[in-house]
């Protein structure tokens, strides 16, 4: 059961704003709220937003020197928080090994264990970490809290992984957040620590530290409470993701079909060693059951690379396109929780900080369990095959002799000449850069089945069954560009015209087909069907497809302001 509460910060103005606001976060399924003090100067504002409150409530004044507003001094702020105390405050938060934080804790333990107000003693380091975490500071609390909040800046989602199974290094009620993009995950996945509580903001706009999720997000797209000890994760592994759909798509699947599992965006920045990284981390730090990933844009090739030399096993389709867009990371434990031996973390020693600067004991420890084992597999393939055969309602082997325009050479477009040429039909690459166009060709062209090259310009006049758009031409935010613009082929009504871009759901290129009196295919077709077939991989389970596509649509017509 998850027992991580979710708290809202609220930056207080007065309180009738508290009021609002907290009764805002309490219907939004927030438990707590964080009153954000800061701005307050006198002992006598402190009581009425307190009593405003309509959830229990953390009082926390924030000086500048750790990020927050308050310019007064540490002996100025122990008596707003003393009067937060007065008040009956569920908790005050105040800054490991600051003054302050001494006469609290004093004035707190002097009235005993069933006291109304709790002490979280917090640790806030802005500089992005490096791999001794803590800068050679001890990171246990200096006075006796009930709570412990350690919150770093990390430069990569790797550390955020090890981080979080840092956990057992603090002997009490913890809140251990990774800041920035890369940490988001950390604050969805906190019930996955067992964490005391995990902060959200209020909505998109009033987030009180980077990356932090407005709550109605987390609950409703990562299905915050639901997430458990043993809730398997899943992930999208590119870089920019912050924009993914697949998140929501894939948390909906869970819910329609009762799997216990959250899907969360896993920022990993360009580069093959920051993948290697992260595949380590995500190997390594086997309490997060880190379960299914589906990869995208740039990391699809380096998925491939990394799956292979780690001994993976790839699937024919994955490596005769040359990238991996999903990948499972299999444990035995999954069969037969008594086969696999105890993971490195759970014998790590108490006393894990080791006094020589670099990485923590624990983490130096972590060896990737040996039984796991990696499959790879690439499901845009299939999706563009299922996308085009199941609009014309035929079976695969009528794709044979179809002569099908393939616009673009990158990714997509690799996915779609692979699996065409499997079926047999005449595939034309067009491309803006035509050397593209050839090299991609020239590597699925057999002796009996060529592959032609040409640009992106002959397209004007030429006749083709199907054609298929793999560029970004026309996609959001420039949604007013089509590959039609720049050169018009001749369309009848027996001409398929599939735009692989999704977002917008109808696109000028979808637009300029149909006014001609061609048939279209729209990208959610694909999109759809690749994330399927991966939730089917994932779970074992069938894809509720049609709760997919409902999610899909509902977000993409809001952004389109349908
Ligand atoms: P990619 O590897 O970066 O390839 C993009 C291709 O588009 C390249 O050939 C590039 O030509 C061409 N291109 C880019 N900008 C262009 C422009 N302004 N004018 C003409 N050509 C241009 O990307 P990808 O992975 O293949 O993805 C491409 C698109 O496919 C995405 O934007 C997405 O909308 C769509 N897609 C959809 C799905 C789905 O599930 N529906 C899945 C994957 C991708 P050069 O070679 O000249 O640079």
């Amino acid at each position: 059961m998850n027992t991580t509460q979710l708290c809202v910060s609220l930056t207080v103005i007065d309180a009738a704003q508290v009021a609002r606001d907290s009764a805002q976060a309490r219907d939004a399924g927030a438990d707590i709220v964080e009153l954000r003090i800061d701005a307050l100067t006198r002992e006598s504002q402190v009581a009425p937003v307190v009593a405003a409150a309509a959830l229990p409530c953390i009082v926390t004044c924030r000086p500048t020197w750790e990020g927050g507003k308050s310019g007064l001094c540490d002996d100025a702020r122990a008596d707003l928080l003393l009067a937060a105390i007065q008040a009956r405050a569920a908790y005050v938060d105040i800054e490991d090994k600051s003054a302050a934080a001494w006469r609290v804790a004093k004035r707190l333990h002097k009235m005993g264990d069933d006291r109304p107000t709790k002490l979280i003693s917090s640790m806030h380091r802005f500089e992005p970490c490096g791999d001794d975490f803590f800068a050679g500071d001890d990171p246990r609390s200096s006075v006796e809290a009930d709570v412990l909040k350690v919150a770093l800046m990390v430069p990569d989602i790797h550390y955020v992984l090890y981080l979080m199974c840092l956990k057992d290094l603090w002997k009490c009620q913890l809140v251990l957040l990774s800041m920035g993009e890369a940490g988001r995950i950390s604050r969805i996945l906190a019930p996955k620590t067992g964490a005391f509580l995990t902060f959200a903001a209020l909505d998109a706009r009033s987030a009180t530290a980077p990356g932090q999720i407005a709550v109605a997000e987390m609950i409703q797209d990562y299905r915050f409470k639901k997430i458990g000890l043993n809730t398997k994760v899943f992930g999208v592994v590119g870089h920019p993701i912050g924009h993914s759909l697949s998140p929501a798509l894939h948390n909906a699947a869970f819910d329609a079909t009762g799997y216990d599992g959250v899907y969360v965006p896993m920022d990993v920045q360009p580069g093959d060693s920051a993948f290697v990284e992260f595949l380590k981390a995500a190997m390594g730090v086997r309490m997060l059951d880190i379960t299914g990933l589906s990869v995208t844009i740039p990391h699809k090739e380096n998925a491939l690379r990394e799956l292979l030399a780690k001994g993976g096993e790839v699937d024919a389709m994955a490596r005769r396109i040359g990238a991996v867009n999903t990948i499972l990371i299999e444990s035995p434990l999954d069969e037969d929780p008594g086969s696999v031996p105890d993971s490195p973390e759970a014998d790590a020693p108490d006393d894990v900080f080791d006094d020589n600067v670099g990485l923590p004991l624990r983490l130096r420890e972590i060896k990737v369990d040996p039984t796991l084992k990696l499959h790879g597999y690439n499901t845009d393939c299939p999706a563009i095959l299922d996308a085009i055969t199941h609009a014309l309602s035929i079976p695969r082997d009528q794709l044979r002799g179809r002569k099908v325009a393939v616009l673009g050479a990158g990714g997509a477009a690799r996915a779609a000449v692979a699996g065409l040429t499997l079926h047999g039909a005449v595939v034309t690459v067009l491309n803006r850069t035509p050397e593209r166009a050839r090299a991609l060709a020239t590597d699925f062209t057999t002796p009996e089945l060529p592959v032609r090259a040409a640009a992106l310009t002959d397209l004007a006049g030429a006749s083709f069954d199907i054609i298929i758009n793999t560029t970004p031409l026309g996609m959001h935010p420039d949604i007013d560009a089509s590959p039609f613009d720049i050169a018009m082929p001749a369309l009848t009504p027996d001409t398929v015209v599939f735009d692989t871009v999704y977002n917008p759901l109808r696109t000028k290129l979808l637009a300029q087909a149909q006014a001609a009196g061609a048939r279209t295919i729209a990208g959610i077709e694909m999109f759809l069907r690749q994330a399927a077939a991966q939730f089917e991989l994932f779970t074992k389970l069938p894809a509720p497809i049609d709760v997919m596509r409902q999610v899909i649509e509902k977000k993409l017509a809001v952004k389109d302001g349908l």
